[in-house]
């Protein structure tokens, strides 16, 4: 069976994108990332960068071992903190709300580690279990707006109606998926500055 780790996998780096120019202040600009494997192309996508709205367009043909090559055409926002000595850092905004530095796509979509629960450097395994347990994650998302949107009546005679209390563990179910925000992105950080070698 196909073992996965982050190496492996398609990426937007913000370095990357900072080191290659796309982050300048009031640019829009296009152009082509090319993943490899041990020097060979494993893929490529076309990129662009419109700095003043904050956004990334990357549109690529994405396939794994399960599905037929698919066109995927994908919106990312970026977002930026400033910095002490002057200036910004930028960052990627997973689907999940997370800021990081680097989307994957392990599917026909970009996400975080975390959304992915990848690992870095070979030390665990990914499994296409974990890729359908994010699918769901994804449609558990949209499933829990619409239905709290859909839901006029959440309580009733000062309880929660059947209705609400479905949706309250339907919502932490969601929530034990996706965990802690600011334990991830410090860890991240460790792991991009090379100082730590995460689990
Ligand atoms: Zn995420």
């Amino acid at each position: 069976m196909a073992k996965y780790v982050c190496e492996s996998l398609r990426k937007i780096d913000i370095r990357f994108l900072k080191r290659e120019g796309y982050l300048e202040l009031n640019v829009w600009r296009s152009g082509i990332i090319i993943w490899s494997s041990r020097g060979t192309e494993t893929g490529r996508a076309n990129v662009t960068v419109d700095s003043p709205n904050s956004s990334l367009n990357i549109s690529y043909y994405y396939s794994d071992p399960w599905t037929e090559p698919m066109y995927v055409n994908e919106s990312i926002t970026l977002t930026s903190t400033p910095c002490h000595f002057g200036g910004v850092r930028y960052w990627i905004k997973c689907g999940c709300g997370r800021r990081i530095g680097i989307l994957y796509a392990g599917a026909a979509k970009f996400a975080c580690r975390r959304c992915y629960d990848l690992a870095y450097y070979s030390q665990q395994d990914c499994t296409p279990r974990m890729f359908s347990a994010l699918r769901k994650a994804w449609k558990d998302e949209g499933w829990l707006e619409n239905e709290y949107a859909n839901m006029r009546v959440k309580f009733w005679k000062g309880r929660p109606t059947k209705r609400y209390r479905n949706w309250l563990a339907r919502l932490r179910c969601y929530e034990a998926l996706s965990s802690d925000a600011s334990e991830q992105l410090d860890t991240l950080i460790r792991c991009l500055d090379g100082t730590k070698k995460v689990k």
